[in-house]
């Protein structure tokens, strides 16, 4: 299977984030990706530097003006802060609410209109690390449309919190919608799988009113983690996407059986359907020993996982989203591999 990774990526390297008074170390880390770069090595995996897309891929899901503020955001940061311990990140202390909603001017103020929380960043490297993940995408995807029967896009940052023109949750550019949009544009009725730990809120927020790209997110209850204001079983789409989002939440620590439960429900929802290719945005924090500590999902369990959606028969984009346990992240993905691998129909 081709794997393609941009080595830009592994500029974007906060040192922590904040959650409440807590500052934590940071969690999504470059050290992720060598981590899952040394697994696919070590099973014989192709990796492949993506070509530079530019912006164009990235217009298809996002605003311009979003994409603008993040391309622009550090430098225009750094004229305001040019030193001392607030230069070298943009994160946003003040936020758009439901009684203020204006877009500010100034770079401090945009901070918090197109940034939705504090642990999203934006360094000197973050833009090309952004851009390298898209590209990835991109890449994964050509190759599926050329006739592979899958590809795999070592992205990093994640996407899936990302909207049209809102980063989150260590997302900013969301890399799995920027797939599905393409392949659907060439195949037609088109599904994203989200089984990472944290509800897809941002994918669904881009694919809400289209009824030619199905969404189905497998997650822990919000009530109990993030994204907390999204995610439930409720919220199935509007207007010509109305019924094709499928949220199913599941308790928290819930383990193997409730969780491929949920997966088999998923995919009976994308056969229904009729999706003619499938995007799986593939996070490994549903592990039982991740510091989400949300779910209680097992190494057999991802490789469970992998057997059903590989079993599906779709040409398949995999796009890496989250996955904080990093010492057992490439076990979880070898695992995940030998069982969507191993079910794959013969060509
Ligand atoms: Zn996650």
């Amino acid at each position: 299977m081709i794997v393609f990774h941009s080595p830009a990526q592994a500029g974007h390297n906060p040192d922590r984030y904040a959650i409440g008074r807590d500052v934590m170390p940071a969690r999504e880390t470059s050290d992720r990706v060598d981590v899952l770069l040394g697994a696919l090595t070590s099973a014989g995996h192709q990796i492949v530097t993506p070509k530079d897309h530019g912006l164009t891929a990235m217009r298809t899901v996002h605003s311009a003006d979003y994409l603008e503020f993040l391309r622009t955001a550090h430098a225009r940061w750094h004229e305001v802060y040019p030193t001392g311990p607030r230069s070298e990140w943009v994160v946003p202390y003040a936020y758009p609410n439901r009684h203020m909603q204006a877009r500010p001017g100034s770079v401090l103020g945009q901070a918090g209109h197109y940034l939705s929380s504090s642990t999203s960043p934006i360094g000197a490297g973050t833009w090309a690390a952004i851009a390298g993940a898209a590209d990835a995408a991109v890449d994964a995807t050509d190759t599926v449309l050329a006739g592979g029967a899958q590809a795999y896009a070592l992205c990093r940052p994640p996407g899936h919190h990302a909207y049209a023109d809102l980063g989150a949750g260590f997302c900013y550019v969301n890399n799995a919608a920027i797939a599905a949009h393409r392949l659907g544009a060439a195949l037609g009725k088109v599904a994203v799988l989200d089984i990472d730990v944290h509800h897809g809120n941002g994918t669904q927020g881009i694919f809400w009113t289209r009824g030619d790209v199905d969404f189905v997110s497998v997650h822990a209850d919000p009530d109990w983690g993030y994204p907390f204001f999204a995610g439930r079983a409720d919220e199935t789409g509007e207007g010509t996407g109305a019924g094709r989002t499928l949220n199913l939440p599941l308790p928290p620590r819930s383990g193997d059986l409730p969780w491929l439960a949920a997966v088999d429900t998923g995919i009976r929802h994308i056969t229904r359907g009729g999706a003619k290719g499938l995007v799986v945005s593939l996070g490994f924090d549903a592990f039982h020993k991740d510091p989400s500590a949300l779910l209680s999902v097992s190494t057999l369990g991802f490789e469970a996982a992998g057997e059903r959606i590989g079993a599906l028969g779709l040409p398949t984009v995999l796009v890496q989203e989250g996955g904080y346990a990093v010492a057992e992240l490439g076990t979880n993905l070898a695992a995940f591999l030998k069982g969507f691998l191993g079910a794959r129909p013969a060509r």
